[in-house]
């Protein structure tokens, strides 16, 4: 029952995680802040100070989650309760630290060492926070076989590589790899297995940059 049913429990998880955020910002004056997910897997959480956001990562929540890690889901939850009420300008300070310690976070700027992580080079993330991960690059978009065994357009993939969002053929890209090519804007041509295909025009060429040294412009 618990395996072929896991599909129906998919919401409750991030559901559940969504009221505990939203009692904690509640109980300290965040009523006027919204909170949502995102499906970064490297990052846990963000505040955004001029949208008055606090964002969580579904993949890592649900991954926390289903690894029994429930303190690290407050403890995130906390640290950015602390950020939202310390103000921007405060980041990792000593006053963000004392706020953070004050409402029950430990204080630590980062995650904690032995909290799981998603670290395959490719991770594909759905609505409901599902990861799947991939060593190569998948072909083609998939949707998440734990939401729906056959293929379904509500339930698409978003795959990352190392963390990013891959640029899309005909989009542009700023290369940031050191050396000649710095700073150079151009169009992807191809995405390859672990390199883009750059365009740009005067080099007179087409350049090949690792996926991590070029970013979207
Ligand atoms: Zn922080
Ligand atoms: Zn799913």
């Amino acid at each position: 029952m618990g395996k072929a049913r896991s599909g129906s429990s998919v919401p409750d998880v991030l559901e559940a995680i969504r009221a505990q955020a939203r009692t904690i910002m509640d109980a300290h004056g965040l009523t006027d802040w919204t909170f949502v997910f995102d499906r970064a897997v490297r990052r846990a959480g963000v505040t955004r100070f001029d949208r008055k956001v606090i964002s969580l990562s579904a993949p890592l929540m649900r991954t926390y989650t289903e690894a029994g890690a429930h303190d690290q889901v407050r403890e995130t939850i906390l640290h950015e309760v602390a950020h939202a009420l310390a103000g921007p300008r405060h980041n990792h300070d000593a006053t963000w630290r004392a706020i953070a310690r004050r409402i029950g976070s430990t204080g630590l700027r980062t995650v904690a060492p032995d909290a799981p992580t998603i670290e395959t080079d490719w991770v594909g993330t759905c609505p409901a926070g599902h990861t799947m991960t991939r060593h190569r690059r998948p072909s083609g978009i998939g949707s998440c076989s734990r939401c729906s065994p056959r293929f379904d357009d509500r339930y698409l993939l978003t795959w990352t590589y190392r963390g990013t969002q891959l640029a899309d053929v005909g989009t542009r890209v700023r290369v940031t790899a050191p050396g000649r090519w710095t700073g150079a804007v151009g169009t992807v041509h191809r995405v390859a297995q672990t390199r883009y295909h750059v365009v740009v025009s005067g080099a007179g060429r087409l350049l090949t940059v690792p996926f991590e040294h070029a970013e979207p412009v």
